[in-house]
């Protein structure tokens, strides 16, 4: 590191600076998500029209929640402010990310641009009809409530579903999470 061997002055004025660039939180990347928002849903917009400008300015929204670092079994700032403003309700939040932030080392595959996203929805989409089961299953244990469950597959109208919105949603999700990996290159944490 030859910068030590400068006057003391720049030294400390290079540690400052390096100070200030190397603490990412969780904070510093949800503002960063949102500037990414605007130029997202104009894009959006221009190419693809109204459904597509929703569905991008979605996915950058969602982006603040569900993004590399749930990779930290740690409750994060955003985390806990949700916890807090849900009364308490953020917690099932938390329990279903936990066994993903157990499964993965910190910025290690979640990280990685458009895998660490393809991860991410692939585990929402296999995990969500598992916990939906599970409460549905521990409500009809509730004797009082009398709750009947019948098993069926569900039958899906595929031509229903608003395939340009939500396309834009998971590209801007993953031009979010793109944005995240490449502001934790200069970042320590
Ligand atoms: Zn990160």
């Amino acid at each position: 590191m030859g910068y030590v061997w400068y006057p003391g002055w720049f030294v400390a004025s290079r540690n400052v600076r390096k100070a200030q660039i190397v603490k990412m939180t969780g904070t510093a990347h949800a503002n960063a998500t949102l500037l990414l928002t605007l130029p997202c849903i104009y894009a959006a917009y221009r190419l693809g029209g109204k459904e597509a400008a929703i569905g991008a300015g979605a996915g950058c929204v969602i982006a603040i929640w569900v993004n590399p670092d749930l990779d930290q079994e740690g409750l994060s700032q955003i985390e806990w402010t949700t916890v807090k403003r849900t009364f308490g309700l953020g917690f099932l939040w938390l329990l279903f990310w936990w066994p993903y932030a157990v499964g993965h080392s910190h910025r290690g595959m979640s990280h990685v641009p458009v895998l660490g996203t393809a991860v991410r929805l692939l585990y929402v989409a296999l995990f969500i009809p598992v916990y939906v089961g599970l409460g549905v299953l521990f409500v009809k244990l509730i004797p009082i409530l009398d709750v009947r469950v019948a098993l069926r597959w569900p039958t899906i109208d595929w031509t229903s579903i608003p395939w340009l919105g939500l396309g834009w949603g998971v590209a801007a999700l993953a031009a979010s999470d793109a944005l995240h990996w490449f502001c934790d290159l200069f970042s320590s944490q």
